[in-house]
C-alpha cells in the first residue's frame, strides 16, 4: 500500500529499523511490527506473498489478518489482539490456522511483545509468526543449513545452470560416541565439527548438516585437489582428537564428492550418487575421499542422467522395470524347486540396464523402498502363477539393506504377503552382508518377526564380505548362497573345493542349507553334487528368463525336470 499521508517519515524510518532488528530472528519465521500510535505495520514480504496480504505496509493489519485466520480460531485471535491494543496484555502467544493463497490452512504460532515509550505508553507491538507446516531450513544444533536447505541449494544451482562441487562428509561411529560418552558429548562433537568444517572447507561455499554426523559442502570454486587437501587436513585434525568434557575423542571421517556441470538431473539423484561415494569411502576406502565414478566427466554425466531417468520411472508407474526369474533346482534331483526374481530396467534410450548399474546407486534413495515393494509384489504374483502348476515352488526376492532400515519394513512385507494370499514359507528373502551397516538390534527384531511367521531368509553372496560368519552367528538364516566367485574354477582348483567344503561345514553349524550360484558346466555340477549341497542356480540350468518362459516349459516338458540338462 502507499504510505498514508499522515504517517511521518521519521516514524517510518524507526519502524523499518526496528523491523530489521526483529528480522534477525531469521529463517522460516515471519516477522511483524506495528507502530501502535498510527496502527501502521510492516510484515515480512514472504508472509505477504504466501498468504496474499495487501502489502508489506498495512494499516489495521490485525483486522486484515483476522480474515485469514480459520473461522474456528478467530475468536481467540480477536481477543488476544484486543487485549494488546486495550493495554490489558503486554505479550501475546497464540496458535491458530491461517489460510494460504491456495486455500489450504497452515498451523502457525504467533508470539509478540509490546514495546513502551519513555512514559510507559504502548508504542510498538512486534513479534514473530512461525509456520509449523513449513519445514525449517536451519539445523538447531549447529546453526547450519539442514538437509532441506541443502536440497534447495542444489536445486537452485541446477535451475540456474551453475556448476558446483558437492561433498558429503561425516563422522564415523557417531552412535558409539553417543553410547560411550553420552548424547551431550555427541552434540558437542557435532557442533565442533560443523564449526571447523565451515571455517576450513565450507568458507568456499555453503556448509550443511544433513543428519546425525553427516555434513555437506557445496562450492562453485573448489577443485577436486583443493577439496582433497582440505579434507586430509580436516582428517588429520580430528584424528588428533577433541577434548570434550572429561573425555578425549578421536574422530574417523568418511567423504564422497561429485562435480556437477550437467543440469539434466535432480537433487535426489545427486544425493544418491553422493551417498554411494560416501558409502564406498566408509566401507572400502577406510575413509579416503571418493569421487563418484572417478572416470571421464562425460561418462559421469551419462551415468547421472541414466540414473535420473531410472529413478524417475519409480514415480511414473515403474515404467521400464520388469523382473526376470532364474530357476533354482534341487541339487540331487535337479528338479525345479524355485526361482530368484532379478530386476531389470529397459527403455528406448538406454536399452536393457542390468541391476548392478543402478541398484547400488539407488539403494540410499528415498524412492527405493517403493521400488522394493513393487519388486516383492510383482515377484509374489509371478510365483503364484507358477504355483498353480508347481505348488511347492519357492520364490527368492533380493532386499537392499536400505529397505530394512525403514520402521514399517516388516509390516509392509506382511501386508503384501497377506493381501496376495501367499504361503509365507514359500517366500525367501535374500540379504547381503551389506546389511551389517544397519543397527543389529533392528535387524534381529525384523528377522525374528519374519521367521516367526514362516518367511525364509537367505544370506546372499556368502564369503564376499568380511563378516559372513559373524552375521550367521547373529541372525537366523535358512540358507546361505555361495557366490559364483568361489566355484568358477572348482573343476581344476583344489583350494576352491576345500573352501566350499568349509562353507558347507559352517552352514551345518548354523543349521542352514547351502545354495551354490553360478553353476555353468556339467563338471561343476558333478563335483558339487557330491558335496551334499541343497540347491543349484546357474546358466547351466538357465539364465534369468521371463515368467512366461518358465510356465511354458513347465507345461510342455517333463514337469519340474524341465531345467535338467
Ligand atoms: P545376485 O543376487 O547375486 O544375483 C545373481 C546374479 O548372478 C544375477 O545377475 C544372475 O544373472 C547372475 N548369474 C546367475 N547364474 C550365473 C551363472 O551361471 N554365470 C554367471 N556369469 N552369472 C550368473 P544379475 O541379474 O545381473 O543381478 C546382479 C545383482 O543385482 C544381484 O546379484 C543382486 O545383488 C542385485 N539385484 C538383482 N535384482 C535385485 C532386486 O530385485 N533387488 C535388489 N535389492 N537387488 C537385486
Ligand atoms: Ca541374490
Ligand atoms: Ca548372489
Amino acid at each position: 500500500m502507499d504510505m498514508p499521508g499522515q504517517y511521518p517519515a521519521e516514524r517510518k524510518r524507526r519502524l523499518d529499523e526496528l523491523f530489521d532488528a526483529f528480522s534477525i530472528i531469521g529463517d522460516d519465521t515471519y516477522v511483524y511490527l506495528c507502530d501502535m500510535r498510527y496502527d501502521i505495520s510492516r510484515w515480512s514480504r514472504t508472509l505477504v506473498e504466501s498468504y496474499g496480504l495487501p502489502g508489506e505496509y498495512m494499516h489495521a493489519a490485525g483486522e486484515i489478518w483476522e480474515e485469514y485466520v480459520h473461522p474456528e480460531d478467530r475468536k481467540a485471535y480477536h481477543e488476544g489482539i484486543d487485549a494488546i491494543f486495550n493495554g490489558k496484555a503486554s505479550d501475546h502467544d497464540i496458535q491458530y490456522r491461517a489460510k494460504r493463497t491456495d486455500g489450504e490452512y497452515d498451523v502457525c504460532t504467533c508470539r509478540g511483545i509490546v514495546i513502551s515509550d519513555q512514559d510507559g505508553q504502548p508504542e510498538y507491538f512486534g513479534g514473530a509468526i512461525r509456520n509449523h507446516s513449513k519445514q525449517s531450513h536451519i539445523d538447531t544444533l549447529t546453526g547450519l543449513r539442514n538437509q532441506y536447505g541443502f536440497f534447495e541449494d542444489i536445486m537452485s544451482h541446477i535451475k540456474n545452470n551453475t556448476p558446483m562441487r558437492v561433498c558429503v562428509l561425516g563422522i564415523g561411529k557417531l552412535s558409539e560416541i553417543n553410547e560411550v560418552h553420552g548424547y551431550g558429548a555427541g552434540n558437542i562433537v557435532i557442533q565442533h565439527f560443523g564449526r571447523y568444517l565451515m571455517d576450513h572447507i565450507g568458507n568456499r561455499g555453503g556448509t550443511y548438516r544433513l543428519d546425525g554426523g553427516k555434513f555437506a559442502v557445496i562450492s562453485e570454486t573448489l577443485t577436486y585437489d583443493e577439496l582433497k587437501n582440505a579434507y586430509e587436513a580436516l582428517r588429520a585434525y580430528f584424528r588428533g582428537g577433541l577434548s570434550v568434557e572429561d573425555a578425549f575423542i578421536a574422530l574417523e571421517l568418511n567423504a564422497g564428492t561429485l562435480y556437477i556441470d550437467d543440469f539434466n538431473t535432480d537433487e535426489q539423484t545427486v544425493y544418491s550418487c553422493l551417498n554411494f561415494a560416501y558409502d564406498d569411502s566408509k566401507i572400502r576406502k577406510h575413509g579416503d575421499l571418493v569421487e563418484f565414478q572417478n572416470k571421464l566427466t562425460s561418462d559421469n554425466k551419462a551415468r547421472v542422467e541414466k540414473l535420473h531417468a531410472i529413478r524417475t520411472s519409480v514415480n511414473h508407474g515403474f515404467d521400464g522395470f520388469y523382473l526376470l526369474y532364474q530357476p533354482v533346482v534341487d541339487a540331487q534331483t535337479e528338479k525345479l524347486i524355485g526361482a530368484e526374481a532379478l530386476l531389470r530396467f529397459k527403455n528406448e534410450k538406454y536399452g536393457m540396464v542390468p541391476p548392478d548399474a543402478f541398484i547400488p546407486f539407488l539403494e540410499m534413495d528415498p524412492v527405493f523402498p517403493k521400488l522394493g515393494e513393487w519388486i516383492l509384489r510383482t515377484a509374489i504374483s509371478g510365483a503364484k502363477a507358477i504355483q498353480s502348476v508347481l505348488p511347492d515352488f519357492q520364490i527368492n526376492v533380493n532386499l537392499s539393506y536400505s529397505q530394512m532400515e525403514k520402521a514399517d519394513f516388516t509390516d509392509t512385507v506382511w501386508n503384501i504377503v497377506k493381501s496376495l494370499g501367499f504361503p509365507p514359507e514359500k517366500l525367501c528373502l535374500e540379504v547381503t552382508e551389506r546389511c551389517r551397516l544397519l543397527d543389529m538390534d533392528l535387524l534381529k527384531n525384523e528377522t525374528t518377526n519374519l521367521r516367526a511367521g514362516g518367511i525364509r531368509l537367505a544370506l546372499d553372496d556368502f564369503g564376499t564380505g568380511f563378516s559372513s560368519v559373524g552375521l550367521l552367528k547373529s541372525l537366523p538364516f535358512d540358507t546361505i548362497k555361495v557366490d559364483r566367485g568361489f566355484v568358477q574354477k572348482i573343476e581344476e582348483d583344489e583350494q576352491e573345493r576345500k573352501l566350499v567344503n568349509n562353507f558347507i561345514d559352517v552352514a551345518k553349524v548354523f543349521d542352514a542349507d547351502v545354495c551354490v550360484e553360478g553353476i555353468e558346466t556339467a563338471g561343476m555340477r558333478d563335483i558339487l553334487k557330491s558335496f551334499g549341497i541343497h540347491s543349484f542356480q546357474g546358466y547351466y540350468y538357465s539364465k534369468p528368463i521371463e515368467l512366461e518362459s518358465i510356465l511354458e516349459r513347465l507345461r510342455t516338458s517333463a514337469g519340474a525336470l524341465c531345467f535338467r540338462k
